[in-house]
């Protein structure tokens, strides 16, 4: 590598950066064309954008032609070089540009004097978004280093023009419209609380109490928490055979954690001077921060400073800011943890957004679950919106910052539309489900996290289709006893009382964590997940299952069914220890326990060929089709930025999901989906064509789905799913469901999606 190129490449990287920093799009451009001319040594560098409608490319900054030129100068696509790069999508190295008949003189932008002209396209998710150019006086080609370093950098800016595109600043100046990923459909109208887990000491601000005793509380209870999960690391890497790493991390956190003059100080900060836990251990920290410099002990000041913000991000994380507020939240995140959401209904969150996790994450599906509208996968300065006034239109998936008062209140009319329709839905909630020709569909409930207030909830569904155990485990700073358990699975067998319950035996791993059983891999949706930990670690399984069996014993409406089963002999050795379990509890109790129902749950594709050997084994099937879907199609489901390649009507989708039903209908098997698909309207007609006629969903989505099932003909669904079946694109699908749900009059149960929310008229 020469030295011109290595100098291109650190700019590069350079450059990324601070552009990125910039918080609007005019001046990261600014600072992009000026940067880049700087890096290659050309005599200009602009960039063009291209318009919504996909026809001009419009001047957006320059570094070399006449600034006046910005916003005005524009190209047609196709017109001049840099309309022919952005509608080739192909980069374009010329040594005389000005005699390639392509080239288009421009009188206002004052490129005469250049001759050397290299464009590459900007373009991203297979879109164009415009087109960078350098040129330069000299009759040269730019060649091979320009030419990656261009492309390269015009990969890396795509998703930055991107998404400040996407968001927009009304005329008026008053709202700013992020548009991020669907998550849970409704409208919340309140202050934006970025929660951020990463606090540094800087970012304190000294604050008194008035309840000096709670905070001393507080910060004691983290300390121990911390210890804790310290205790558990070092164990692990002393078991991991990590012992000097062990050695090093107690020696160094773990002596100052327990500290006691450090705890006696931060004390007496909080109950003699009044400070907040967080402003006590800053004082403190940094006083002994300021002893230590100029000593030659670095390590130490490294250690104190880290252990210190560690303790104040614990301090003010969630759980304990929230606590305190008195007012309903809209709460922002980077990516918040999936057993984070479960914190939520203990405060006053109304809505939720957060930037990294798609919608079809563990942490929105259980946002979901409780019915809070959201939107994930958006990309903006965090920091930016807290304190806010804040909209989150879950259902457009829209997030706006700062509404003016018409906005709100075209929003507040909304969110009556909506709470109407819900109304009408849920007139009908303690109806059954069957469909106009007689078919009775059962509608079950995916539980987990919000059942035990809900009142007349077993009215309501057909039973439990799946109870996520893995909720309660993740509330749990370590894992929990048999007794522990045993006292939630009865509750929930008792309110579901002659209904049946399908409990999931423990599902982590992938997204879903426990802090006490840390899993460090760098492909976690392919690694140790779901069964594979269970009967890799039979005790916590057996703990399980009896915990279930026991709990069962009064009720008898226990099934049980095991997530992300890839191959025969899990479900074998479950089998074995799930009799081992019964005959125990068998003898404990003194009389003959009989097995409960046992199931897997179809989400691997390996499965999906393994349904005889299968079919032999279990008493019936689930499918979780968020984990299917993301197998099948090789798509990360909890990735914004392939979202929109989860395609629940993938022709490849819909055909395996035929097949699944048909394979179990053949052997008399029972089969239920439920992943989201059976709780989205298009989805569910969908899986009623394919002949599925048990849905199981979160609580928000039942009335919904029970009021479109009671309007819809089996028998003509099925012939669709026919149709369906046969067609190569999932748009031609995805349609035949929209054509039939107009034709039954059921456009606003899944038109909703298309409804034009106030903003975007508001913001052209
Ligand atoms: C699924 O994968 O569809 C499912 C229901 O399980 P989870 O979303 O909890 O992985
Ligand atoms: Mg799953």
């Amino acid at each position: 590598m020469d030295d011109r190129q290595s100098k291109m490449l650190l700019a590069l990287r350079q450059i990324t950066e601070n552009v990125s920093a910039q918080s609007s799009l005019n001046e990261a451009i600014a600072l992009l064309v000026v940067s880049i001319r700087n890096a290659t040594g050309a005599d200009c560098c602009s960039l063009y954008l291209i318009d919504e409608l996909g026809e001009y490319l419009t001047l957006a900054g320059t570094d070399g032609l006449d600034k006046k030129a910005v916003g005005k100068a524009r190209l047609r696509l196709g017109e001049g070089l840099v309309g022919s790069v952005g509608q080739k999508q192909e980069l374009l190295d010329l040594a005389d540009a000005p005699s390639d008949p392509k080239f288009k003189y421009l009188p206002e932008v004052g490129e005469d004097k250049f001759f050397s002209f290299l464009g590459v396209p900007i373009i991203y998710q297979g879109e164009l978004l415009g087109v960078l150019v350098i040129q330069s006086r000299e009759k040269r080609q730019f060649g091979a280093v320009e030419e990656s370093f261009l492309v390269t950098l015009s990969a890396q800016m795509s998703s930055i023009i991107a998404v400040s595109r996407a968001s927009k600043e009304e005329d008026t100046g008053c709202v700013r419209r992020y548009r991020g990923e669907q998550g849970t459909g409704g409208i919340a109208i309140a202050k934006a609380v970025v929660w951020q887990p990463d606090v540094l000491l800087s970012d304190v601000t000294i604050q008194h109490t008035n309840e000096p005793y709670v905070q001393q509380e507080l910060f004691h209870q983290t300390v121990f928490q911390l210890q804790t999960e310290m205790d558990l690391n070092t164990l692990h890497m002393n078991e991991s055979g990590q012992k000097e790493a062990a050695f090093g991390y107690m020696s160094g956190y773990g002596s100052l954690l327990d500290d006691p003059t450090f705890q006696d100080e931060v004390d007496t900060e909080i109950l003699a001077n009044g400070m907040t836990a967080s402003s006590a251990v800053k004082i403190v920290a940094e006083r002994r921060l300021a002893d230590l410099e100029g000593e030659d002990d670095h390590d130490r000041y490294l250690d104190l400073r880290d252990l210190s913000e560690i303790i104040l991000s614990r301090l003010m994380n969630f759980t304990s800011y929230t606590s305190e507020l008195s007012e309903e939240v809209i709460l922002v995140v980077r990516n918040l943890p999936a057993a984070m959401v479960a914190e939520f209904k203990r405060y006053r969150v109304c809505g939720f957004v957060s930037m990294d996790s798609a919608s079809n994450s563990h942490t929105a599906v259980l946002a979901r679950d409780l019915g809070i509208p959201s939107v994930s996968g958006l990309f903006f300065d965090i920091n930016s919106i807290n304190g806010r006034d804040v909209i989150v239109d879950g259902l457009n998936a829209e997030v706006l910052v700062d509404p003016s008062q018409s906005v709100v209140s075209e929003y507040r009319q909304l969110m009556t539309l909506d709470r109407e329709q819900e109304d009408l839905f849920s007139k009908e909630k303690f109806e059954k489900g069957i469909t106009l020709d007689g078919q009775r569909i059962e509608i079950k409930l995916n539980a987990g996290l919000s059942q035990e207030e809900m009142t007349n909830l077993p009215e309501q569904t057909d039973g439990v289709g799946l109870y996520r155990t893995e909720i309660s485990f993740m509330l749990c700073k370590s894992f929990p006893s048999e007794a522990q358990q045993c006292q939630w699975y009865s509750s929930i067998l008792k309110q579901f009382k002659g209904k049946s319950v399908t409990m999931r035996t423990l599902d982590v791993g992938g997204d879903k964590s426990l802090s006490y059983l840390p899993i460090e891999e760098s492909n976690p949706l392919l690694g140790w997940r779901g069964v594979r930990i269970t009967v890799d670690q039979p005790q916590i399984l057996k703990t399980q299952l009896r915990a279930m069996i026991l709990a069962n014993k009064d009720h008898g409406n226990l099934e049980i069914m095991l997530p992300m089963v890839s191959r025969l002999s899990e479900v074998n050795t479950v089998k074995k220890i799930l009799k081992d379990a019964v005959r125990e509890i068998s003898e404990l109790s003194q009389k003959e326990i009989p097995m409960p129902k046992f199931g897997v749950m179809l989400e691997v594709p390996s499965v999906v060929y393994m349904m005889d050997e299968l079919i032999k084994e279990v008493d019936f099937f689930s499918i979780g089709s968020n984990d299917l879907i993301q197998y099948l199609l090789a798509v990360d489901r909890g990735n914004p930025k392939v979202a929109r390649f989860l395609d629940t009507f993938h022709p490849a989708v819909i055909r395996c999901l035929y097949y699944l039903c048909e394979k179990a209908g053949q052997a008399h098997k029972p089969i239920a989906v439920c992943g989201e698909i059976a709780a989205n309207p298009l989805g569910a007609l969908m899986l009623l064509s394919l002949g599925y006629t048990e849905l199981s969903m979160n609580y928000s989505e039942l009335s919904r789905i029970g009021y479109l099932v009671r309007r819809v003909n089996f028998k003509d669904l099925l012939e669709i799913g026919k149709k369906a079946l046969k067609l190569p694109h999932s748009e031609e699908i995805r349609q035949l469901y929209i054509d039939y749900a107009i034709a039954a009059g059921l456009d606003k149960v899944i038109a909703q999606n298309l409804v034009k929310r106030p903003a975007d008229k508001t913001a052209n």
